[in-house]
């Protein structure tokens, strides 16, 4: 019997024999089914979701894993917790936690079991309280404008987040600043099938007393908005009604005033109205379709909440005014124009909002003080995504988890050397994948995919999304992560799997077939200017301060950068961000498609597995020494194996280590000794010591 099929497998999968992908799934496997979800690789946590409430959390656990070192205890997220504030507290270096996975797999879930780790273990005070309370409850406001139920998680965010959380020399919490990435904003005009909207809208509804629900004139029933898909008003185990009492609550201790929520919430009715404004066909004189509005309450609703003539929104949403220098010319908007412009209205009109609550939250926890502070940033963001279609959103995801594979690499790499220079011990050079060649096809300021983009879509004269394939085609034919039809043909490679109007990127977690369908509309992201003028003219602060390019002395303004733009650019400094900080990894993993507790799919696991690279890390960690470990706690865990006078030694530690190892005649080229820590080159040695440990017990 292997050590493997004998326990509940290795804790790190840096001691797995043989290292292959088999291995490593049983290995996942076996522990999933003994419910240990957690597994190292050195220090990076793996996470595997129980979709099941483990007794594993809460005070207890907290406790227990404060006052232990690292591998001390079983792997526990509360582990990496508390090795990143101990370090940020008492080494003085900032830390940042990176938490990668899918959609479901569990990402935020351990953001918030980290920070509640951390709210635990810091100094307590009054000060102190109210920081924590108010970085607290930021998760419930932005999970309900920003989380939404889809077919894979009930709770699933729609954006990116980045938090930096920041600390005083005590490592009390002083405040954060808060950064999102890419709402998915289509999600507010249409859902797939089983989906829903965002929580927000349903939590109104249900949870707005009688008297707030006739300010806004809002009915409770789902099936009244046609933005609302009527046959997932509900979803099992949440409480619409609750969470919208949590949420107002919420908002109120970031210190949101009465007003403010009242502001939020009109304006989040504003689009769940703007969805039942139905517009149809009219036929000018001259012939030319245009359109109108089929039912006036909607937009009558509208007008009297925000303070808007009516009229001037019908003809913002069915016409369109183009400035040339010398003149204006109107022009009608045909029936499926007009919805797609009342459609682009409301999704920015969410999305503008979602920003300024991010914004305001950020007022609230903003950190005043000069004196010098220590950050821990905490990163949950989509994972490397492949869909069926993939489109503009999965190009610049899969992006972003290009950048940071490079990240993990450079400062996995990075950290090891480090840890080899404090310790006194020789570099052997590691090989890997070097992924610098596919974030440059993407990012490259004058010939990557972003810029050819951009230069389309600012281009005069007739421009369209095969015009900007075309261009890619020329200048990528001979580039060896990119693909597209016509590079094929050249090549004589008949690919039946590959669209006209797509291209491929070979990206380091595998092949991406990307339809370049709306790819110039999305990355202009432009609102007809006849709809943010009069957005602008409303009476109601809020949603007037949405549209700042709809005042007309603005007019003139340059045009806003474009969202490939804006996203490598938030991108950028994400990057600069986290290379000033000592990484923490949390790969997260869903071990099913169907959110069900105790089932383990080796197939999916097996994807995902590829995705975050564990294979290629557990090399990287291996390549020079599979084990380290301090000399107390190594001499502590070993101690019973010596056959003379243990335990009664009471040298110092790395001695005490040395005579032990001695006694065991392994061989010598197997151990270095380091200033602080043995390091042991093969995982067989380590094996070899749990056994006899084992035996001994
Ligand atoms: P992601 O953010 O990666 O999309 P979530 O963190 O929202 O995924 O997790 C999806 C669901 O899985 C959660 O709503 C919860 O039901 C379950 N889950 C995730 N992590 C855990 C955990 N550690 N313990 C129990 N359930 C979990
Ligand atoms: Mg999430």
């Amino acid at each position: 019997m292997t050590l493997l099929e004998r326990s509940v497998g290795v804790e790190d999968l840096v001691l797995l024999e043989p290292l292959e992908e088999k291995s490593l799934l049983q290995n996942l496997q076996l522990r999933y089914q003994n419910k240990e979800i957690y597994t190292y690789i050195g220090n990076v946590l793996i996470s595997v979701n129980p979709y099941q409430q483990l007794p594993i959390y809460g005070p207890e656990f907290i406790a227990t894993y404060r006052d232990y070192t690292f591998y001390e205890q079983k792997p526990h997220i509360y582990a990496l917790a508390n090795m990143a504030y101990q370090s940020l507290r008492d080494l003085d270096r900032d830390q940042c936690l990176l938490i990668t996975g899918e959609s479901g797999a569990g990402k935020t879930e351990a953001s918030k079991l980290v920070m509640s780790y951390v709210a635990a273990v810091c100094e307590k005070g009054e000060q102190v309280n109210s920081v924590k309370e108010q970085l607290l409850q930021s998760n419930p406001v932005l999970e309900a404008f920003g989380n939404a139920k889809t077919i894979r998680n009930n709770n699933s965010s729609r954006f990116g987040k980045y938090m930096d959380v920041e600390f005083d020399f005590k490592g009390s919490p002083l405040g954060g600043v808060i950064t999102n990435y890419l709402l998915e904003k289509s999600r507010v005009v249409k859902q797939l099938e089983g989906e829903r909207n965002f929580h927000i809208f349903y939590q109104l509804l249900a949870g707005a007393d009688a008297q707030l629900m006739k300010a806004l004139k809002l009915e409770p029933d789902v099936s009244s908005y046609a933005y609302l898909n009527p046959k997932v008003s509900r979803v099992d185990g949440m409480d619409d009604a609750s969470n919208f009492k949590a949420v107002q609550n919420a908002m109120a201790v970031i210190g949101f005033s009465e007003e403010e929520i009242r502001r939020v919430l009109e304006v989040t009715a504003l689009v769940l109205k703007l969805g039942n404004v139905k517009l149809r066909d009219e036929f000018q004189a001259s012939g030319v379709s245009a359109s109108g509005i089929l039912d006036g309450k909607a937009l009558q609703e509208i007008g009297e909440m925000v303070g808007l003539n009516s009229n001037d929104i019908e003809k913002a949403l069915c016409s369109r005014t183009m400035e040339t220098a010398k003149e204006k010319v109107v022009t009608a908007l045909n029936v499926i124009q007009a919805h797609y412009a009342r459609d682009a209205l409301a999704k920015n009109i969410y999305s503008r909002l979602f920003n300024w609550i991010v914004n305001r939250i950020n007022d609230s926890i903003k950190v005043n003080t000069k004196e010098e502070k220590k950050v821990m940033g905490v990163l949950d963001i989509y994972g490397f995504e492949i869909l069926e279609d993939n489109s503009f959103e999965q190009f610049v995801i899969n992006y972003c988890n290009e950048k940071l594979q490079q990240v993990f690499i450079e400062m996995t790499l990075k950290e090891e050397q480090e840890e080899y220079k404090r310790e006194g011990i020789p570099w052997t050079k590691v090989d890997y994948f070097d992924n610098g060649i596919i974030c440059n096809l993407i990012e490259h300021n004058q010939r990557g995919i972003l810029a050819m983009l951009d230069e389309e879509c600012l281009r005069p004269g007739v421009v369209s999304d095969s015009t900007f394939l075309a261009k890619l085609n020329q200048l990528f034919s001979k580039h060896s992560h990119y693909e597209s039809k016509v590079t094929q043909n050249a090549q004589r490679q008949y690919d039946h799997t590959m669209g006209l109007s797509c291209f491929r990127i070979c990206h380091y977690a595998g092949k991406v077939t990307y339809s370049v369908t709306s790819f110039i509309d999305k990355n202009n992201d432009l609102l007809f200017r006849d709809l943010s003028q009069v957005m602008w003219k409303a009476q109601h602060p809020l949603l007037r301060s949405l549209f700042p390019e709809g005042d007309p002395k603005q007019a003139s303004l340059k045009r806003p950068p474009t969202a490939g733009t804006q996203f490598k650019n938030s991108v950028s400094i994400l990057m600069k961000n986290l290379y000033a900080k000592n990484p923490n990894y949390i790969r997260c993993i869903k071990p099913n498609e169907q959110q069900q507790r105790g089932l383990f799919s080796s197939e999916l696991v097996a994807v995902q597995a590829r995705y975050l690279g564990l294979l290629e890390n557990v090399r990287v960690r291996r390549a020079g020494y599979a084990f380290r470990q301090g000399y107390g706690p190594f001499l502590e865990r070993y101690r019973l194996l010596s056959k003379s006078t243990w335990p009664h030694w009471n040298g110092g530690d790395r001695e005490g280590v040395e005579k032990l190892l001695g006694e065991l005649s392994l061989s010598p080229e197997e151990m270095t000794y380091g200033k602080t820590k043995i390091f042991i080159r093969s995982p067989k040695t380590l094996f070899f010591l749990e056994e006899q440990r084992r035996l001994r017990l």
